[in-house]
């Protein structure tokens, strides 16, 4: 009978919920996970499904164990993302966030963000997530904003904070700046090209190599290596840039790569970081040519921010138009090609070679990013993250997997600062705040009337907001009521582990890791940093909604159950590795999770079935009567114990879920619910009973945190349950070391052995199952006869055999097996099978292996094969003489003992 999780799951959420389960208990020791808020504007995907699923395994776990456990979860207002959401609404409506206005805009996101916002959250609980749903927090509500606020002031005071002129990462489609993290890194075929800028002086031309031929209008030099011997011929001459017709200098820089083309390269100060440390090194202007949109021109930005449109077209003007005007207001890929066309025609383009290289997109629209000369607010990092890495390195907290290591210690000893500032309007508005009189600038708490400087006004507030993970990187303690002083930043401050995606580890993880450390009292905001793996598809992408290969977890929910979905990804993911599922078959895929509840589920119909009323417990249960697969079944319960513990305390999930099932699978349902049958049938189910119960109970327990529904469904039912229990609530089982017992366990093994010994002999004589077998056991060593005369009646009923004589010679002829310390079995085939038929099937197998062999060792005696051919393939061939000597042997001994000629 299959289960259906369908009706069971929201009844069982709901009972957890009004039991109010979910919130920690008010005594005991706390554990604190605070959930990667996902984007308010998210809707559950499966890598959320496998991050929420492994907080939600660990924090169940440790509420069993008695702690008070606090899973704080919530969502994040995503600056740039949920501005894109509402943008392309309003795009349908054929509009734009400036047709709006500021005010409009935002109010626009607030009632989008308040319609929709909730979905992310609702689905968690699908999935049986058991966060503190009465602690749920959102990067910008109005205590929230207070804490963002209150850093950013206390940052400025500590002048952490300052205004940079410099070249940042711009998305053109976005209309921001953005941090060096969420500028990512691709790999693209491009191409380098060679052009030509003609000497002033008439003395012919100097070529220069780029890959953003466009840029070359904002060049203000030419730059060449001071050692290399090409260029000092041309040191202190002047070129004329093709098109913007301007002359530019010939310098000499340190910083340029001497193998890199042609050992000339342009200098674009306004439009590359490097070139603008160039520029300032040797005071050279810097023309801004592109637009904030990405077309070229030179008047800056007209449609964003009053800032921007200063610092865009303000700074450095050159005196000289550079964009000539048919190329004004054209994309800067689509000018690229016309400046091309043009200085092929001008035969100033002397080649062009395929580049391969590195090219940054926006990490929210994938937009080819363009460096821009801008305006913006940084943090100072080095004073934040240098206190963090010498506590990573006194072993603070561990990042595991452990081979982070490396590149979390690169990224925290190189940390660049942060650019803080976004031209966008959904977010924190920087409170910075400037005086239209005496143009004082300073950073506050409250918004000012008037300046504290001249005491006069007005004043104007910086207009653009703080990036998203300003907000976020205060998660563990802004979200507990910091700054001020509550009892739950008392209690839950600091936490312990943090479970996320690689992905995030340098926009979220680090920065949370600093600011708990400055803030908090150098109390760092959690002990483990646990970094899972990626959902991919079977040929090894990331899942994601452009490429069409994602799965709905919800989906999944609907077709096998929550835990279903639970169970494949848990048991599919080890440490840090990789989730494959394959979005095209879910059926296949989410199949082990969906088996094995159908298999619980009936494990559960059976035992239930056969306990009483009243179950013994199992301390009260007489041991001196225990047979010995009952005494093998509590020692293999207690082992099932203390790995599953252990596993999850070192957060391998994996080996926690394949324990359990190994044992509820091989060992209670395969072996010890066959061996007690007749005890159950028969109505002695005292002992068998408690034990059942036992170890049902216990399979029970270990198994909740990953499948929550179905074990709490089962649990309910195990006789001796009171109305108002909970399996969420109850207690982690712990091993009772009286009920360990190494000898059950080798001498059970040696019945299973017997009786899978027996079964592969009718498996090879494909005997009938009805038919009943005479087997002998001949014990040697330590297989004493005493071992299996215990468990006779179990070794007859599962294999199956009409008689089992013990340590007698076997009589007649028939199939044997060896196992243990030479004991043999026997079973009697004749009138049983075709004696005849077998003998002749046995011995054609046994002539063909012998003349294989014969080949074999002829090719192996014959020198010159032996002497020329490759050392491993001579070895290869010896280990398969030996391999087909065994299985001849094999053959010879099943031809001895069934009595063939
Ligand atoms: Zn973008
Ligand atoms: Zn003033």
């Amino acid at each position: 009978m299959a289960y259906d999780p369908r009706p069971v799951e929201p009844a069982i959420y709901k009972r957890w919920l009004d039991a109010g389960v979910f919130q920690p208990r008010p005594e005991g020791e706390p554990y604190v996970i605070v959930i990667p808020p996902p984007n308010v504007t998210d809707i559950l995907h499966v890598g959320h499904a496998l991050n929420n699923v492994i907080q939600d395994v660990l924090i169940r776990f440790e509420r069993m164990r008695g702690r008070a456990t606090e899973w704080l979860p919530g969502t994040d207002h995503a600056g740039i993302a949920t501005q894109n959401v509402v943008e392309k609404r309003l795009a349908a409506e054929g509009k734009t966030r400036f047709d709006l206005g500021r005010d409009e805009f935002v109010k626009r996101t607030w009632d989008y963000v308040r319609k929709t916002g909730n979905t992310i959250i609702e689905q968690l609980k699908i999935i049986g997530c058991s966060c503190d749903w009465s602690r749920q927090r959102f990067t910008l509500d109005a205590e929230y904003s207070a804490a963002v606020r209150e850093v950013f002031v206390r940052l400025w005071e500590e002048k952490l904070i300052y205004r940079g002129h410099r070249v940042i990462h711009w998305c053109p489609h976005c209309l921001t700046a953005l941090s060096d993290e969420e500028a990512e890194h691709h790999e693209t075929n491009g191409n380098l090209y060679y052009i030509r800028y003609p000497l002033v002086d008439g003395s012919g031309f100097i070529t220069v190599a780029t890959t953003r031929p466009e840029t070359m209008l904002g060049d203000t030099a030419v730059a060449v290596n001071p050692d290399d011997p090409r260029g000092r011929p041309y040191i202190g001459k002047k070129v004329r840039v093709p098109i913007a017709d301007v002359e530019i200098p010939v310098i000499a820089d340190e910083s340029v790569d001497k193998d890199f083309g042609t050992g000339f390269v342009k200098v674009t100060p306004a439009h590359d970081a490097s070139d603008f440390e160039i520029g300032m090194r040797h005071s050279l202007p810097m023309p801004l040519i592109m637009r904030e949109d990405g077309t070229l021109g030179e008047d800056g930005g007209q449609k964003t921010t009053a800032a921007v449109k200063d610092n865009g077209g303000g700074r450095d003007r050159p005196t000289a138009r550079r964009v000539p005007p048919e190329l004004v207001g054209v994309d800067r890929f689509k000018a690229r090609k016309k400046i091309l066309e043009r200085l092929e025609a001008t035969a100033l383009l002397v080649k062009t070679e395929p580049h391969r290289h590195s090219v940054r997109r926006c990490y929210r629209c994938d937009t080819v990013v363009e460096p821009r000369l801008s305006d913006q607010w940084f943090v100072k990092m080095k004073p934040l993250a240098e206190p963090v890495l010498a506590e990573y390195r006194k072993g603070s907290f561990v990042i595991i997997p452990e081979r982070w290591r490396a590149t979390f210690e690169h990224w925290m000893e190189n940390i660049r600062d942060w650019n803080i500032s976004r031209q966008l309007w959904w977010g924190h508005r920087i409170p910075v705040f400037t005086c239209t009189k005496c143009k004082h600038q300073w950073a506050d708490r409250v918004d000012p009337k008037q300046c504290p400087q001249c005491g006069a006004g007005p004043v104007e507030q910086d207009p653009d907001v703080l990036d998203t993970w300003f907000s976020s990187w205060l998660w563990p303690f802004a979200t507990f009521g910091w700054p001020q002083d509550t009892p739950d930043l008392e209690r839950f401050y600091p936490g312990h582990t943090l479970v996320t995606a690689p992905e995030i580890l340098f926009f979220w993880v680090a920065r949370m890791l600093m600011s708990g450390y400055h803030y908090m009292d150098q109390r760092l905001p959690f002990r483990t940093v646990y970094l899972h793996g990626t959902v991919r598809d079977t040929k090894h992408r990331k899942m994601s909604k452009s490429l069409g290969n994602g799965i709905d977890p919800l989906d999944v929910v609907k077709l096998f159950g929550a835990d279903a979905l639970r169970w494949t990804l848990i048991a599919g993911s080890s440490l840090g590795a990789d989730v494959i599922l394959d979005p095209n078959d879910l059926e296949t895929t989410f199949a082990p999770g969906r088996n094995f509840a159908n298999k619980l589920w009936n494990i559960g119909q059976f035992v239930l079935g056969q306990l009483p009323k009243n179950v013994t417990a199992i301390e009260a249960v007489d041991r001196r009567q225990l047979t010995l697969a009952d005494r093998w079944i509590l020692a293999r319960a207690q082992a099932m114990i203390r790995e599953t513990t252990v596993s999850l305390e070192q957060f391998r999930l994996d080996e926690a879920a394949k324990r359990c099932y190994e044992f509820v699978w091989n060992e209670l349902a395969d072996w010890y619910v066959e061996a007690v049958k007749p005890r159950l049938v028969s109505g002695d189910v005292g002992t068998a009973g408690a034990i059942l119960a036992y170890c049902f109970d216990a399979a029970l327990r270990l198994l909740h945190p990953v499948v929550p529904f179905i074990t709490e469904a089962l649990w309910q039912r195990l006789p001796g349950r009171t109305a108002d229990e909970l399996l969420a609530v109850a207690r982690w089982p712990v091993a009772r070391p009286e009920l360990d017992d190494p000898r059950a366990d080798q001498e059970f093994a040696r019945v299973k052995t017997v009786i899978e010994q027996i079964r592969s002999i009718r498996a090879e004589y494909r005997v009938s199952p009805k038919t009943r077998l005479k087997a002998t056991i001949a014990a040697r060593g330590n297989d004493r006869p005493a071992t299996f005369e215990g468990e006779r009646d179990t070794i007859v009923r599962l294999a199956q055999l009409d008689s089992l004589a013990l340590d007698g010679a076997p009589q007649g002829v028939g199939a044997h097996a060896v196992f243990g310390d030479g004991s043999e079995v026997v079973v009697a085939l004749e009138g049983v099978v075709d004696l005849t038929h077998e003998c002749r099937r046995l011995s054609d197998e046994f002539d063909r292996l012998e003349k294989q062999l014969g080949n074999l060792a002829a090719r192996l005696t014959n020198e010159r094969f032996v002497s020329r051919a490759p050392q491993d393939v001579v070895a290869k061939e010896r280990e398969k003489e030996k391999a087909w000597r065994d299985q001849r042997d094999v053959l010879a001994g099943k031809l001895k003992s069934l009595g063939c000629s």
